[in-house]
Parts: structure tokens; sequence; C-alpha cells
């Protein structure tokens, strides 16, 4: 009935396969969604790694783009026919303090589409309600898929650097986040410097109108020099060796913002932390404010995620190459 071809992580650190999935029927607060198309995510790469897994087999995908086809019981948020986005955030328990707060994302107790519970790279996929975001009619299924994930995150971190018109700001890693960041940042009349190991994805940076694009050993001269240091740097890539390049290029007073996730540790001066004054924080997706802002700005075509669309066949290539930094723009899969 609803089965069909879904990525399927096996067993923890087993294979990336296609096979076939029954999503099954909605239970309280759920919705199965008929799915039009998803992103892949450096997050199902890291999934991808882990050593245990909450469910496994697991269906992968948290950048989900489809039409709600059954609703369960008490779902008030959406209904049948209506089009919506699925994230990582599923939901939240509700009653603890980042509940309580609007930050629920940072909620201990949150589920996870495509980790803690089946996610959306998926011909159907069964959801939590609680968070969908409704999504307009005028975008293709493929440029806004990333907005769930990539870019709600890349405008959840330029709020928390809190970048301002005029000041400069490096983005540290080109990919999908990395991307959309530079689009929106521009949008808010920001002034672009982008880091990456990658000539090809600096050229590509420099496409999009960054006024600066530097590889990492020149980071620090270049942009020092030209800025006299960022307000902020933001840091995309999962590579910690990434952070201490990208906190050499703040100003005083600046700050690092970290994105990207890697159980690694990279190491900070203290010295330099405490007596420039800089802040060096964390950002985990967005707010709903946000998710809600990278629609409006992609609806109304001012910021243009750049993907390529693929068949789900593809799935498991393209997660072993955007794991090896291999990926320009986002990889989406149509279904
Ligand atoms: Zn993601
Ligand atoms: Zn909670």
């Amino acid at each position: 009935m609803n089965r069909a071809n879904a990525v399927c992580l096996a067993a923890p650190r087993g294979a990336v396969e296609v096979r076939p999935f029954e999503a099954g029927e909605p239970g309280g607060g759920e919705v199965r969604v008929r799915m039009e198309a998803c992103g892949i995510c450096h997050s199902d790469v890291m999934i991808a790694g882990l050593e245990k897994l909450p469910l496994s087999p697991l269906v992968l995908g948290h950048e989900g783009i489809g039409i709600v086809e059954a609703a369960g019981e008490g779902v008030t948020e959406v209904s049948v026919g209506d089009r919506v986005g699925i994230t990582y955030f599923g939901a939240g328990c509700g009653q603890c303090a980042a509940c309580g707060s609007g930050h629920a994302r940072y909620c201990a107790k949150q589920s996870n589409h495509g980790y803690t519970r089946h996610g959306a790279l998926s011909a159907h996929a069964v959801v939590a309600a609680q968070n969908l975001i409704r999504v307009p009619a005028a975008l293709s299924p493929g440029e806004a898929a990333p907005l769930c994930c990539a870019g709600w995150t890349a405008m959840g971190a330029l709020r928390e650097a809190g970048i301002e018109r005029g000041q400069w700001v490096a983005i540290v890693g080109f990919g999908g986040l990395g991307h959309l960041a530079c689009g929106y940042a521009k949008e808010m009349g920001a002034r672009v410097a982008v880091i990456d190991s990658s000539a090809e994805k600096l050229e590509f940076a420099r496409s999009l109108g960054a006024e600066i694009a530097v590889l990492p050993d020149t980071a620090r001269k270049t942009i020092v020099k030209e800025t006299g240091g960022v307000q902020a740097a933001i840091v995309f890539t999962a590579a910690a060796a990434a952070a201490p390049v990208a906190l050499s290029t703040v100003q005083r007073r600046g700050s690092l913002v970290l994105v990207g996730l890697t159980a690694d540790a990279f190491p900070v001066s203290m010295t330099e932390v405490v007596l420039k004054g800089l802040r060096i924080q964390g950002s985990y997706l967005g707010t709903r404010q946000d998710l809600e802002r990278v629609f409006e700005m992609a609806a109304a075509g001012r910021v243009k995620a750049h993907v390529s669309m693929h068949g789900i066949g593809e799935a498991p290539e393209l997660i072993g190459r955007l794991g090896r930094g291999e990926m320009r723009g986002r990889a989406v899969v149509g279904f």
C-alpha cells in the first residue's frame, strides 16, 4: 500500500542502501507524507558513521518536502492535502525549560527525523506533525528541500552571530549551508568572506557574490588585511581544524559561531579570547521564525538554493561523495 523505496542505513556503520519500506499508518500527533523531494545533508553522513543508533534499520533524511496524505489523531498543525516541509526537529517534550522558552530545539528529550525516528528519504514518510512548516506552492520541491535544514541552520547561525548591515562575516565551509548563508548574509546587507579548502568551491563562492574567497592557509592574513577582522566567523564545516582558522579572522569583541558537527576538539588560546573579548558559541538549527523567514525569502526569489536533482537509486553514492567533500551546492532526491 504505502510500501515503496527508502534510503535505509542497515545497521550502525552499515551500508546505506535503497530498499522497500512500509511507512505504515500515522499514530497520534503524526502524519504520513507523500514525499516530493528530500535533500541529503552532512548530518546523514555523520549518522551513517555513528557507533550506535537509536533505531536500525533506519530511514535517513531530514530535508523533505511533500504532501500530507493521512493524519493521525490529535493533529491540528496541518491537514491532509497540505504541502509541508520536514526538518530534523521532530518534536520536543513540551515540558522542559527549553520547550517552555521557545528553544525546543535544545530539548534533551526531542525526537529527530532520520535519527531517533524514520526520516524523509522515502517515497512515503510518517513524521511528527508538531514542527512541520507549510511550503509555498510557488517553490519547486527541489529548491524548497534544502531550506528545511541547510537554509534554516544557516539563517539561525547568522541571527546568532548578530550580523548587521555593512559588517563582515566569514563563512567557513562552502557547501549546502555555506552557500545559502552567503545569500542570506548579502540579503541582510553584510559583506562576505569565504574560507574553503576547495578551489572549485571558492570559485563558486565568488560567483555568488563573496568579496573574499580564500584557502585556509592564507585566510587570516588576507581577511584581517582586507577587513580589519570580521564581526563573526561561522564554521559550517565538520572539520575541527577549521575553528582556529576561523577564530583568527575575528575582530576584537567579535564572535566565533560553531555549526558543523564533529566530536573532535580544537585548541584555543584563552589569553586571546579574554584580551580580545571574543565570544565562542554554538548554533543548532534555528527558531521557528528563522524557518519561516528562509521560506519567505525563497518564495520571493531573493535567495536561491543551488541544487542538483537525483533519483533515489543514487542516494548511497551521493552520501559517500558528500562525506568526501565532493558535492557542490545541495544534492536533492526527487520522488
Ligand atoms: Zn541536516
Ligand atoms: Zn523539552
